[in-house]
């Protein structure tokens, strides 16, 4: 139900950001406020029984559901950015791209060792990004708590390079 709306609303961009690539177009779904809602009902739904101490959304579209779902769960939400992004006292992780590398970061007070941290962002390729993510939290002192996102590259397999840091992963649309 949640996944038919969510891929009814998903625009196909072809060669965007580069030739050869077919970008999937979220904004679509953010003029719907009832399939946002869903989108985050769903989410509750599904950690219920998990427990979490923040949330670390990934820049930038991980910011949009990140903080909504935050906010549900009275939780607080953490940023994680490009480099050089964040203002105060950072820990970074630099990770591997196809070709080159890319670095992310966190505020060293974006929450307490022990904690569990849920990592969202909205779409997941090859998982490259979401894990350098949590190996930033774990260097940090965090557990990963789980992963949520609302699209999944299927092709990409980037759940066999998640699955193994947390058994809870969320992707409502594949
Ligand atoms: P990964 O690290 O390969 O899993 O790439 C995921 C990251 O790239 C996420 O932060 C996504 O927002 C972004 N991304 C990759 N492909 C797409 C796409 O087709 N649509 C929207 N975001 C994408």
């Amino acid at each position: 139900m949640i996944e038919q709306a969510i891929k009814g609303a998903i625009r196909d961009i072809p060669d965007f950001p580069k030739p050869g690539i077919i970008f999937k177009d979220i904004t679509p779904i953010l003029k719907d406020p009832e399939l946002c809602e869903g989108i985050v009902d769903a989410f509750v739904e599904g950690l219920k029984d998990t427990r979490i101490d923040a949330i670390a959304g990934v820049e930038s579209r991980g910011f949009l559901f990140g903080l909504t779902l935050a906010t549900k769960l009275g939780v607080p939400f953490v940023p994680v950015r490009k480099a050089g992004k964040l203002p105060h006292t950072v820990k970074q992780k630099v990770y591997e791209l196809e070709y080159g590398t890319a670095t992310i970061e966190l505020h060293t007070d974006a929450f307490k060792p022990g904690d569990h941290i849920l990592i969202h962002d909205d779409l997941l390729a090859t998982g490259g990004t979401v894990s350098a993510a949590s190996e930033l939290i774990q260097e940090m002192g965090g557990k990963v708590a789980g992963f949520t996102f609302v699209v999944g590259l299927g092709f990409l397999n980037g759940l066999e390079k998640i699955e193994p840091i947390s058994d809870k992963v969320i992707v409502l649309a594949n």
